[in-house]
């Protein structure tokens, strides 16, 4: 990722569901943010914790170059952590430090059609998505939440269809994989965007899409995830490393 650091200044926050707050950011740092030409722009909010520098990873759901200003979309998922707490509490006029934007995902025209999945965590990427899609454009869109009231009206082509899962007290992931995997298959070339708890998407939804349903990498390579169930970001960092050295040591 590109490295720029920028200081914003918080303007306003909104609470968009019961779990999902938009802080809108702007002020005179704003003109020295190099927005990203990529859907699944995301930047690194720097929070200063016992003299280090603590990262927090967030799409930027949208930027207004005319007002000044981005917007950014926090999962309150209780006291715990250090970004979702701070989104729930944060003040007009505090000022944050990032670093980015990074980005690698954007909606092709090419594709006959479109599947994208995740969690609330990447909520603000999908509907990002859809609204960057031609209007012609075909396929489906998975997003589990919590619960109804969750759920947010997004803009989308009318050819791709929308299906919210409502988690209840089930594991993180555990609908939206069967849901993925039980939607039925399309002809012609997909393009797959698949994000949120970590173990649900690389162990199951990553393996289906890529070996049983055979697509190729530079149609699928937006396939990750977001965070992982009992780790911080950085807890989450080293299991993706333990995970990528296990899967590069040949079985004995
Ligand atoms: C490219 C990218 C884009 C992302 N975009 C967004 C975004 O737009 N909005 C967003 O909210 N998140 C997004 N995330 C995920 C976000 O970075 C993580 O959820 C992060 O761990 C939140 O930090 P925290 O300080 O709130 O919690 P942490 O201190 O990291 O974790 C504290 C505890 O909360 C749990 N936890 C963390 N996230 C969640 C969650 N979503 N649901 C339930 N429990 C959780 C952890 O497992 C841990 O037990 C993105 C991640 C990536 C890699």
């Amino acid at each position: 990722m590109a490295r720029p650091r920028t200081t914003l200044t918080v303007q306003r926050t909104e609470q968009l569901t019961p779990h999902l707050i938009r802080v809108h950011f702007g002020g005179p740092g704003f003109a020295a943010f190099q927005p990203s030409e990529f859907s699944d722009s995301y930047v690194k909010f720097i929070f200063p914790r016992d003299g280090i520098e603590v990262l927090r990873t967030y799409t930027v759901r949208s930027v207004d170059p005319v007002a000044g200003e981005l917007a950014a979309d926090f999962v309150y998922h209780g006291a715990e952590g250090i970004a979702g707490p701070w989104a729930a509490s944060v003040q007009p006029g505090e000022t944050i430090d990032l670093y980015g934007p990074g980005g690698a995902y954007s909606p092709r025209a090419d594709a006959d059609w479109h599947l994208l999945a995740g969690d609330e965590s990447a909520l603000p990427a999908i509907a990002a998505a859809l609204q960057a899609m031609d209007a012609a454009a075909v396929g489906h869109a998975f997003v589990e939440v919590a619960g109804p009231d969750d759920e947010l009206a997004l803009d989308k082509p009318a050819g791709v269809e929308l299906t919210w899962l409502h988690r209840g007290d089930r594991e993180p992931g555990d609908l939206l994989a069967d849901a993925v995997r039980n939607t039925p298959w399309r002809d012609g070339r997909v393009q797959v965007f698949i994000h949120g708890e970590a173990k649900a998407v690389m162990h199951d939804l990553r393996r289906y899409i890529r070996r049983d349903r055979d697509v190729p990498a530079e149609w699928a390579n937006s396939i990750s995830g977001y965070w992982r169930r009992g780790r911080t970001e950085e807890g989450f960092r080293e299991w993706k490393r333990d995970l990528a050295a296990e899967e590069s040591t040949p079985a004995v």
